[in-house]
């Protein structure tokens, strides 16, 4: 088994994980995996980035598979004994005229957003290591979109008790109203995006909590973050942030330094703590 530390960010093919892959490469002791679903995509952006002289590793990884996760769970633990540091990137999101209906958009979106970035946790936190660091690639939209829930769904989501099944049972109820056709009635935002985003915050404060429960004296670190408005195929050509700079407060997190003790459960904005 290696003693190396390691590093594995989730849909680093291109855009804001690409960024991470290549800012990890420079600036962390250890093997840098770079995941993509489809291998193509992810020996081509490890090509890319071999040219700028990184020695990024490959694995495949789609969030929406759970043998697809397991297996890289299996491959990490035999050749590594656990994980140093999760950068759970992965997301999609649906154009603003795309045409689906919006009860396909938010069963697509949640899908991958929350409850792929969900399975990912629930098999790979089990193995960071002592002063391991997870970071989950939010958004602001989630705080946008949490403002727009009813009173009601705003204090679930702020709550310092809400449990992971009870999130899961909010997030399938959210696609649930979609189908019927009465999620603002029930107090959901019109966003799926949002709705999803809100999801991965609220799921971050929760792991955090239950890693200060179970593995206190660990020093894991795990924070939810928004990489800013970054030029990404997601986003478009008009967003203000360059990726490798979309990179920075993902990165921050990752490379938090062994004696810091916060930020731990946070929402990150530009290095900054935010309120939620
Ligand atoms: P992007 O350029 O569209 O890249 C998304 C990445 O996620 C791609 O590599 C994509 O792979 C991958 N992915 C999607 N579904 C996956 C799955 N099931 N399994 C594995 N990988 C999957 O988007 P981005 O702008 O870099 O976004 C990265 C993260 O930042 C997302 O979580 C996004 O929500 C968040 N974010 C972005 C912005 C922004 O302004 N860009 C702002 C706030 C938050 P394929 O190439 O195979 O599709």
């Amino acid at each position: 088994m290696s003693s190396v530390q390691v590093a594995v960010v989730t849909g680093s093919n291109k855009g804001i994980g690409l960024a991470i892959v290549r800012a990890l490469c420079k600036q962390f002791q250890g093997d840098v995996y770079l995941t993509a679903r489809d291998p193509g995509r992810g020996q081509a952006a490890v090509a890319q980035l071999q040219d700028e002289g990184l020695r990024p590793l490959f694995h495949q990884l789609d969030i929406d598979d759970l043998q697809s996760i397991r297996a890289l769970r299996d491959f990490l633990k035999e050749k590594y004994g656990g994980l140093d540091v999760l950068v759970n990137n992965a997301g999609i999101a649906f154009k603003v005229n795309d045409t689906t209906p919006f009860a396909i958009q938010a069963e697509v979106t949640l899908k991958t957003n929350f409850f792929g970035t969900k399975n990912v946790c629930t098999e790979l936190l089990p193995l960071i290591k002592p002063y391991g660091r997870v970071v989950n690639v939010s958004s602001m939209v989630s705080s946008s979109a949490l403002g727009r829930c009813s009173q009601e769904l705003q204090k679930k989501f702020r709550s310092d008790t809400i449990t992971e099944d009870e999130l899961v049972q909010l997030m399938n109820k959210f696609v649930e109203d979609t189908k019927n056709n009465v999620h603002e009635k029930e107090g959901w935002p019109n966003t799926a995006y949002g709705v999803s985003k809100i999801g991965v915050t609220v799921l971050s404060r929760i792991q955090a909590r239950l890693l200060n429960e179970k593995r206190k004296g660990d020093h894991i670190l795990l924070n939810a973050c928004c990489p800013g408005w970054v030029r990404t195929d997601m986003a478009g050509p008009q967003a203000t942030k360059s990726p490798d700079e979309g990179a920075e407060t993902p990165v921050y997190l990752a490379l938090l330094p062994s004696n810091a003790d916060a930020p731990h459960g946070q929402f990150v904005s530009n290095k900054t703590v935010k309120t939620w």
